[in-house]
């Protein structure tokens, strides 16, 4: 049996989409490895969004072409983001590549693997199969059960993105948004949940766009969240401009939904904000968070942000730092700005200089360690309901996490992965909580 090592980078959507060509390539007969030497195809499914994720790529699809060296019957392959924003010209950086299949064609992938495969069988100079720039039909959704059980499952429910933001590459990699039905969805967490699923995060560029035969985000989240079984209910991302107080109010409400929120808001300036085309101004943003602290209890909030945008002034960053006081995120993720050819912003002039980015992240990251370290205490001598993940077998502890999305460290006990138990924190650090189990928690 031929056997396929597949590599994945990049955000979830590209776990979800690397699942489904798993699928595919089992149901086409190959068996899965984890050891690239024993494989007969290789691929990698890359990430563009900002210059450093693709050159880890490059970087590691460099290494895999090299084992041809003592086996060039190997096929290996580029698929994904990076593969749809370069198409044929990934060729000069991987002049030995045998096939290139990008984020709008994935399905293309077993023809490409069957071409390259004669196209080797034929001999004469090397060609790469380049599959189509799109297919209007996709991937089959991940198999649930893939040997281990899973506790957790993605679910795209809505692919590409139509706004378009001055940085962002994701609309050209990933097209236009296609909304999938909401009896599709429904059905592929019933089966993720019979398959031994607890928790489910919908997934999307922008999950509020979401509109499939009448029925929007908050009533997908109403239906889902009804699936019997489905313990932990989640999503990302959201973009502040879909959302107002009203949908809000009826996302929070939907069941088994936990108290997390990751709302993007890239920067504390409304210039910024306007430079960025993110269409909405910072008095929008901070209504929609006090919106959704309101209908959420003791929500857990997180963002995204960006610094060294171009013409981000001294002042505009200083901005993004008090917003960071205001809003007190549990945590976020900070980015160096970083252009992507062909955006809107990449040929701006006025780029901030590669140092002072450099250090307006590490203030960034400093505040918000404080406001995180901050933000945890409230969840001292409290009990809260911890699903346990995994086990530290060094330190004989247990991984849970907790509805807020906190990860959780409880000392050895009588505990076992997949498990929901009441935990009493006791001490609380950084972005981790410790405590003590004090049982198995209540429906
Ligand atoms: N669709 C989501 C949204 O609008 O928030 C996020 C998509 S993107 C894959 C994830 C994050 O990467 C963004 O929120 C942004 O902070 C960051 N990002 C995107 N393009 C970037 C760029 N050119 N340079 C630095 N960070 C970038
Ligand atoms: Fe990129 Fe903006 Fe679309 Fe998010 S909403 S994927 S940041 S263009």
């Amino acid at each position: 049996m031929k056997r396929f090592f597949l590599e994945n980078y990049g955000c979830q959507m590209n776990v979800y989409d690397t699942e489904g060509m798993e699928r595919l390539l089992i149901e086409s007969g190959y068996a899965r490895t984890d050891a690239p030497e024993t494989a007969d195809v290789l691929l990698v499914n890359t990430c563009s969004v900002r210059e450093h994720a693709e050159e880890r790529a490059l970087n590691r699809l460099a290494e895999l072409t090299r084992l041809k060296d003592q086996r060039p019957e190997v096929v290996v392959g580029v698929t994904g983001c990076m593969a749809q924003r370069m198409g044929k010209d990934i060729k000069r950086r991987l002049p030995r590549i045998d096939l290139v299949v990008g984020s709008q064609a994935l399905p293309a992938v077993l023809e490409g693997i069957d071409e390259a495969e004669k196209a080797r069988a034929r001999g004469g100079k090397h060609k790469p199969y380049i599959g189509p720039q799109t297919l209007d039909h996709y991937l089959p959704p991940p198999i649930a059960r893939t040997g281990e059980p899973r506790l957790k499952g993605f679910v795209t429910i809505i692919r590409g993105c139509n706004k378009s933001c001055a940085y962002c590459i994701v609309p050209t990699t990933r097209g236009p948004e296609v909304s999938r039905t909401p009896e599709e969805i429904v059905a592929e967490v019933q089966e993720l949940v019979a398959a031994g699923a607890v928790e489910v995060m919908l997934l999307g560029q922008n999950v509020n766009s979401y509109e499939a035969g009448g029925v929007d985000f908050p009533e997908l989240l109403h239906r889902v969240g009804a699936v019997r079984g489905l313990r932990r209910l989640r999503f990302t991302t959201s973009h502040p401009r879909d959302m107002n107080r009203d949908v809000v109010q009826r996302m929070g409400t939907a069941p088994r939904l936990q108290p997390w929120l990751h709302l993007p808001v890239q920067s504390g300036s409304t210039r910024v904000l306007a430079e960025m085309n993110r269409d909405y101004s910072l008095a929008h943003y901070l209504d929609v968070v006090d919106a959704a602290r309101a209908a959420i209890e003791d929500l857990s909030l997180t963002t995204d942000i960006i610094v060294g945008f171009p013409g981000e002034t001294g002042e505009d960053f200083e901005e993004t730092l008090r917003l960071l006081e205001r809003v007190r995120y549990d945590t976020l993720y900070g980015f160096k700005y970083s252009p992507r050819s062909g955006t809107a912003a990449a040929s701006r002039e006025d780029v901030v200089p590669a140092d002072e980015k450099q250090r307006r992240l590490a203030a960034l990251l400093e505040v918000q360690k404080r406001i995180s370290h901050e933000r945890n205490q409230r969840f001292l001598g409290r009990t809260l309901e911890v699903l346990i993940e995994g086990r530290d077998a060094k330190r004989g502890n247990w991984l849970g996490k907790s509805g807020h999305n906190k990860t959780v460290i409880l000392p050895d006990g009588p505990h076992a992965v997949g498990g929901f138990v009441a935990a009493r924190i006791e001490r609380a650090e950084g972005l981790t909580l410790y405590g003590t189990a004090l049982g198995r928690a209540a429906e």
